[in-house]
């Protein structure tokens, strides 16, 4: 019951009425993730359990999302390819109010768990408001990006992969940041670029 509420004033807004306005604020989307994060795990819980990946299955679970792992073949490689495009790491499609997110299997382990934590925040963020599709390419992650939409996406996927007190922890007993990378299930760029937003390097 507080799962379902809380989520739904997470979707829908906490007023009467639904706010559909897209989120494009970098810090709101951080917020968005750390309350998706904070209704269905606890950082305590999951650094006394040494638990220190976020379970995107559950939350993909918990807001009704497919995932769907494959490659880019037939018809769709072509109309990427049409496109200019091969190189794209996942979307997020919504079709008669179903949505799915489709990862490209050929990524390495890391890269496809950041695609899908982007992907959800668009979802939760409402970037497929008044459109079917979000493409997410392979380059986009790394670049800072002018698109506030994906600049989002990106803030809310850091966010969500990596909470604070799990990255403080775990940078506190390793003092590396390849080893945070690997305990979150993250790249090591995205962990060095979370240490440093926290202020633990510089
Ligand atoms: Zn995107």
């Amino acid at each position: 019951m507080r799962l379902r509420k809380g989520l739904s004033s997470l979707i829908f807004g906490k007023k009467e009425g639904f706010e559909m306005v897209k989120i494009l604020d970098k810090k709101v989307a951080e917020v968005k993730a750390r309350e998706l994060y904070n209704l269905l795990f606890d950082t305590t819980r999951a650094i006394w359990n040494m638990n220190f990946e976020t379970d995107l299955e559950e939350i993909l679970d918990v807001l009704s999302i497919e995932k769907v792992e494959g490659e880019l073949s037939g018809e769709m490689k072509k109309a990427f390819e049409a496109l200019g495009r091969d190189d794209v790491s996942g979307f997020l499609m919504k079709e008669n109010e179903t949505y799915t997110i489709f990862v490209n299997m050929n990524e390495p382990i890391y890269r496809q768990r950041f695609t899908i934590a982007h992907e959800i925040g668009h979802f939760i963020l409402k970037h497929l408001e008044g459109e079917e599709i979000s493409i997410s390419f392979r380059d986009e992650h790394s670049k800072t990006g002018s698109d506030p939409k994906e600049v989002a996406a990106n803030s809310f996927a850091s966010e969500l992969l990596m909470p604070r007190e799990i990255v403080e922890h775990l940078f506190m007993m390793s003092g590396s940041v390849s080893s945070v990378a690997k305990e979150m299930g993250v790249s090591a760029m995205s962990a060095e670029f979370r240490l440093r937003k926290l202020g633990l390097i510089s």
